[in-house]
């Protein structure tokens, strides 16, 4: 098949397996390049085929050497379509990490469910015993709760009232006005059942309950903060409040863990484009211009560049440094003040016409492709390729 991106609105419904193989090589070929960091041996990610949480499982598997298991919910080819990215990005991490020596296996499904939660349990048992590490990084729109049956839909809304601001379509750079109304109690209540901590609770609960947790076993899920301009769509909003679900249940599941040493950690990372950060209005203008400002200052990080600092220079280094919530921050150079002083500044005379030389749009729309596997250098994209691919070790 001859593969070529295809977009609708902000998703990209092909993906190509040799550039997401290269873009999960690179990651691979950052963390090798860094010092090796002593840090856990067993570690499973939940949600480890795309963004934070594949920068995770490489970290774990080429920065620790550690065996990892991977949980996600991603799909084959099928005729005439191509598999998602996350599958090819699985198949390329499974086949890498098994020529480095490296124990990986993978569990296609929903997360969300007891089924993929007792299959991950039984293969931990019969594999490995006990588990040193768990990553929780779903990013979902909707979940099915296991015990009732209710399907929640996340929203990406304001609350209390509509908002009203700047919003680009990174496809053609056009910036206009966008006001997103408030949502209702029901839609906040749906966002914090998707977004929220009920599920890694679950989890924890599940893998404490079947004796699976190593002693000082440690547990991180990721949150996002921003900066004022951002608030009314993101903290402030739906998933401000799905969030603080989620630093609540860090607390729950640290009192939970106490016998055994336990510890969950929130870790508030950096404004990133994933598939999921595209989706929210607003935020994909923020990030053209914090890139922009965060590379002419030498200080732009990408997810893998995120997760190396947090490993070793937080989770796994002589002493951890929480903000006074008590939460890990690796979002310490977006929010530095220089930084954004700079954003507020040209936020207000962002348009049309200035856009391609004011933010950095151009690398926003590089960073979206290449989550699909498009735009990497060496790879002649008008070659048939083989979209038929397996993922080595796939339960
Ligand atoms: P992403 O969309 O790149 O990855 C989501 C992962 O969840 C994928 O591996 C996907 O397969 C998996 N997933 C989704 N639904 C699933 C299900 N039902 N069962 C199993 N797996 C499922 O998202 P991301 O941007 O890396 O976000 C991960 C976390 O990081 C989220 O909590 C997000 O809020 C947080 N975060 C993101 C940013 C950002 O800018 N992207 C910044 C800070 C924090």
């Amino acid at each position: 098949m001859i593969i070529k991106p295809k977009t609708r609105g902000f998703i990209c419904t092909t993906a190509h397996p040799e550039g997401c193989r290269q873009n999960v090589q690179e990651q691979i070929n950052y963390i090798k390049s860094k010092d090796p960091i002593k840090g856990p041996k067993k570690v499973l990610v939940i949600g480890s085929s795309t963004g934070y949480g594949l920068a995770s499982r490489i970290t774990a598997a080429f920065g620790c050497g550690a065996d990892t298991i991977g949980v996600f919910f991603e799909k084959p080819a099928e005729e005439k379509r191509t598999a998602t990215a996350g599958w090819y990005n699985m198949a390329a991490f499974e086949e890498e990490a098994k020529k480095a020596g490296l124990y990986s296996k993978s569990i296609n499904g929903d997360a969300f469910s007891d089924e993929i939660k007792e299959k991950t349990i039984e293969l931990i048992k019969k594999d490995w015993g006990k588990v040193d590490l768990i990553i929780y990084s779903l990013a979902a729109p909707r979940r099915t709760h296991p015990k009732t049956g209710e399907v929640f839909n996340s929203v990406i809304k304001p609350i209390g009232k509509p908002y009203t601001n700047k919003t680009v379509n990174f496809h053609n750079g056009e910036v206009s006005e966008i006001t997103v109304d408030p949502a209702t109690e029901d839609e906040i209540r749906q966002t914090v059942a998707v977004m929220g901590g009920e599920d890694w609770e679950m989890w924890i609960e599940a893998l404490k309950t079947a004796g699976v947790l190593a002693d000082g076993v440690i547990t991180v899920a990721f949150s996002y903060i921003g900066p004022e301009l951002t608030h009314a769509v993101y903290k402030n909003g739906t998933i401000g409040k799905a969030k603080e679900h989620l630093e609540a249940s860090a607390k729950n599941i640290t009192n939970f863990l106490k016998d055994i040493n336990g510890k969950a950690y929130i870790s508030v990372n950096k404004a990133l484009v994933t598939q999921s950060s595209s989706a929210i209005p607003v935020v994909p203008l923020y990030i053209s211009l914090l890139f922009k400002i965060m590379k002419e200052k030498g200080i732009h990080e990408g997810c893998i560049e995120q997760l190396y600092r947090l490993f070793a220079e937080r989770l796994y280094a002589n002493t951890l440094l929480l903000d006074e919530e008590g939460r890990i921050r690796l979002d310490d150079f977006e929010m530095r003040e220089d930084v954004q002083n700079e954003v507020a500044r040209l936020w207000s005379s962002v348009n049309t016409e200035n856009i391609e030389e004011t933010t950095d749009i151009k690398g926003y729309r590089e960073d979206f492709f290449k989550l699909f596997g498009f735009g990497l250098p060496g790879i002649n994209y008008d070659e048939e390729c083989n979209e038929k691919v397996d993922i080595p070790n796939i339960i």
